[in-house]
């Protein structure tokens, strides 16, 4: 098992399948885009199985999730999720999205084995998307999510970013899109990861802020504490429920000391944190003939130098050198 010196379990492994995106949100990268990984540093559809074999057969891993960048520009996404899928134990898969594509792909990835979808929407205006995400593509994203409903990916879970003064105002205009059509809303703190380093606390849309935006049109509280569990969002139930809300407080409400996570980048990098500053080469292990065994001995080594917390409100806190898109956020 990957557990870390503070007793974490690692069980929810987030791979990025590229670094590479087809928007350009303002809060994860620059609206030239990033200089993408060349293509012999990624890994192959056959390396990135391997390791998620190692991690799900040997290293306890129960869920996967498939990540970017933007997954869904990698071409081999379905016959990846197929070969996770047929894996024993079967984890549970998962992808974040953002939507474009999804049209296409739910239906073959969910017949592949997928079994949810998170979809990235900040706002329901185009000309908001245009200018958050510097392309006008909106259109595709609400496209995305009604195939990955009509696929079965159910619950469609909807992860959104407020930033204050573009789409502070439609928290409430969300939540009530995702009632009417049964998808699940999670508003998530902007964190410091993205490539521009333009991350300012004092223009981060807070949980607190999140919360009393919410609360002048809805009725919250608090759901069940084990509703949350090692999960970082904390749910809120709607007017007397059933439906919730979560809200993500990376930054604000850290749940670090019940993280359960590790993540492997498009270039075969483990990282046990979000916010670590090394990465253990698993790619280059691998390439020069590493066994399965020394690969799970530098799994294991990174998971357990994961520091406590992320720290970004320490004076000594250093934005990791890459941005979320490289990372697998
Ligand atoms: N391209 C896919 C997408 O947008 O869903 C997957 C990768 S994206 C990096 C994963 C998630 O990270 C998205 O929900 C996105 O909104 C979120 N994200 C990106 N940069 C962020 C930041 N600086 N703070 C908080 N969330 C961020
Ligand atoms: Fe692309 Fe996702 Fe980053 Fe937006 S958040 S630029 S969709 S990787």
């Amino acid at each position: 098992m990957l557990v870390d010196s503070f007793g974490r379990t690692a069980t929810d492994l987030r791979v990025s399948l590229t670094d590479k995106c087809n928007l350009r949100c303002s809060y994860c990268m620059p609206p030239e885009g990033l200089d993408w990984l060349p293509k012999p540093e990624l890994l192959t559809d056959d390396e990135v199985v391997r390791l998620v074999t190692l991690g799900v057969e040997r290293l306890g891993i129960t869920e996967v999730r498939y990540t970017g960048g933007e997954p869904l520009l990698r071409r081999g996404i379905a016959d990846i999720v197929r070969r996770t899928a047929a894996l024993s134990p079967r984890p549970q898969i998962s992808l974040t999205t953002n939507g474009i594509g999804l049209d296409r792909l739910a239906g073959p990835l969910a017949e592949a084995g997928l079994d949810r979808v998170n979809v990235s929407l900040d706002t329901l205006d185009r000309e908001v998307f245009r200018r958050l995400a510097h392309r006008d593509r909106l259109d595709d994203v609400l496209k995305g999510l009604v195939a990955a409903q009509e696929a079965g990916l159910d619950p469609v879970k909807i992860n959104a970013v407020l930033m204050r003064g573009i789409n502070d105002a439609e928290a409430v205009p969300l939540l009530r899109f995702c009632l009417d059509r049964g998808y699940r809303l999670r508003f998530i703190e902007q964190m410091p990861l993205d490539a521009q380093h333009g991350w300012n606390r004092a223009d981060m849309v807070t949980a607190d802020e999140i919360l009393g935006l919410l609360g002048e049109a809805f009725t919250l509280t608090p759901d069940e504490p084990e509703a949350r569990g090692s999960a970082p969002a904390e749910s809120f139930v709607i007017d007397g429920g059933p439906e919730t809300v979560g809200v993500i407080g990376s930054v604000t409400r850290p749940f670090c000391g019940t993280c359960d996570r590790v993540r492997i980048t498009a270039d075969g990098q483990v990282r046990n944190c979000l916010f670590a500053t090394e990465e253990s080469n698993l790619r280059d292990a691998m390439r020069a003939g590493a066994s399965d065994d020394e690969l799970a001995g530098r799994w294991l080594a990174s998971v357990r130098a994961k520091r406590a917390g992320h720290g970004i409100d320490d004076p000594s806190f250093l934005q990791p050198s890459r941005p979320m898109s490289a990372i697998g956020g």
